[in-house]
């Protein structure tokens, strides 16, 4: 039955909610121009439950329909968005016992145009690590620590990872160089995994090229770093770590060079470290970059 979720229902805990079926919100990540990892908010509009507080566009899921097919109607209700731009990636349900609440994570490349309806006073794509300083709608303050995904800064060693592909790189090493940065520009945004489980949304790619292939030429979002004509690549992607690290950053490094893997390790974050304190979270082989860059969906 159409719209069969509108109602309320008490949960095990005692509280109050909306969705007679429980309820699923959209959380969908993007990245702007300086490479920070945005999230679309809502600024509910006063007259609703918990209102004048910010949270994610969503609702009643209807009996019919799963939980992501509720969270991409209701959003699509409340901000136009079409669902064929957006790339779900996974769910998290908050089960009160009695009713849930599922959070579905998306991702679209760039923060895209929203049109409000009568349930929003705004829609605003709010950096990550902005977000809890919002008055939140209470249920989204409770889930967000769980649900939110770190920004990630890809630190790509460019020459071991055209080596890895035999593509007739030796031939034209500026060449294969540039189009790696192109099929680089396909990570913006996109939501991948990092050791210990946490979802991470990558914000900036960082490439470093040395020797023949710091001819490539610059693709618009990756940000490349060229070493000096001379200079040791691995020296340059250690101070790029370093740089990137003491501004707070999360990097991810790719690259199979073992000893380069020893010197980025060394610029861990301290164990236990909370979220935003940056550090080398992984490094990873040239493989993982090039299954993703296959596999990656282009809305
Ligand atoms: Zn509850």
């Amino acid at each position: 039955m159409q719209h069969d979720g509108n109602g309320w229902v008490q949960c095990a805990r005692g509280h109050r909610h909306w969705g007679r079926h429980g309820a699923a919100g959209l959380l969908l990540h993007a990245v702007d121009d300086v490479g920070a990892v945005r999230v679309l908010l809502q600024h509910r509009a006063a007259w609703s439950h918990h209102g004048d507080t910010w949270g994610l566009p969503g609702g009643a899921r209807d009996s019919h329909e799963d939980v992501i097919a509720a969270a991409l109607r209701e959003a699509g209700e409340e901000t136009a968005l079409a669902a064929g731009a957006l790339r779900v990636r996974h769910t998290f349900v908050d089960d009160h016992g009695g009713w849930s609440y599922t959070t579905v994570h998306a991702d679209t490349p760039v923060p895209l145009a929203t049109a409000l309806n009568q349930e929003s006073e705004a829609l605003v794509w709010v950096p990550v690590d902005e977000v809890a300083s919002l008055p939140l709608h209470p249920g989204f303050a409770a889930t967000w620590p769980a649900v939110r995904a770190v920004p990630l800064v890809l630190l790509v060693d460019v020459a071991n990872v055209v080596g890895a592909r035999p593509d007739g790189w030796w031939r034209d090493r500026a060449g294969a160089a540039g189009r790696l940065l192109l099929e680089l520009d396909a990570l913006r945004a996109v939501t991948v995994p990092v050791p210990g489980g946490q979802p991470a949304v990558v914000g900036r790619v960082a490439a470093v090229l040395e020797g023949a292939s710091v001819a490539a030429a610059d693709p618009a979002w990756v940000q490349v770093d060229r070493t000096a004509r001379g200079g040791h690549g691995d020296d340059a992607i250690v101070a790029a770590a370093a740089g990137l690290v003491g501004a707070g950053h999360s990097v991810l490094a790719v690259t199979a060079d073992r000893g380069l893997r020893d010197r980025l390790r060394s610029l861990l974050p301290p164990p236990a470290a909370p979220l935003g304190v940056g550090g080398v979270v992984g490094v990873v082989g040239p493989r993982w970059l090039l299954d993703r860059l296959d596999h990656v969906d282009r809305p």
